[in-house]
């Protein structure tokens, strides 16, 4: 009892005691262990910014932009590393991606996630990577429709 039932950041009920973090480290294991790499950018992008707070800032526009970049562009992750580490290199980057207790991410506008971790998880490891293409779509949809992304 007194145990939390819900995600704080992004509004999942947890079932039988699955947090979202225990769904993250299942779609890791899943990747890890069958190979499964193809997505493995979108689902870390769509975890995260489903908990923004996990995010500085700057970093969490770094992170919608990159999901317009992959889902609406249909950039690589390979050809984004690439354009990223030119960026780094050159010093242009300025910012910390990560929050920290005093400087965290977080939306404006109130979001209600049409999909989370939960349902790529209970969508099984078979539908893999049609799970976390959709996930990918939903929440960049989600953002924009909250008025979160212009
Ligand atoms: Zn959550």
């Amino acid at each position: 009892m007194g145990t939390q039932s819900h995600c704080a950041e992004c509004g999942t009920a947890w079932a039988d005691g699955q947090t979202c973090t225990d769904h993250f480290h299942m779609m890791g294991f899943w990747e890890l262990e069958h190979q499964l790499y193809d997505v493995h950018h979108l689902m870390v992008l769509c975890y995260h910014l489903q908990h923004p707070g996990l995010y500085s800032p700057e970093g969490l526009e770094g992170a919608k932009k990159l999901l317009v970049v992959f889902v609406e562009e249909g950039v690589s992750p390979q050809a984004m590393r690439k354009r990223m580490s030119k960026a780094t290199d050159s010093g242009r980057r300025k910012y910390k991606i990560k929050g920290t207790p005093d400087s965290y991410g977080g939306y404006a506008q109130p979001v209600e996630w049409e999909m989370v971790a939960a349902d790529v998880v209970r969508a099984g490891i078979d539908d893999y990577y049609a799970s976390v293409r959709k996930w990918a779509e939903l929440t960049l949809r989600t953002l924009r429709e909250s008025g979160n992304l212009r």
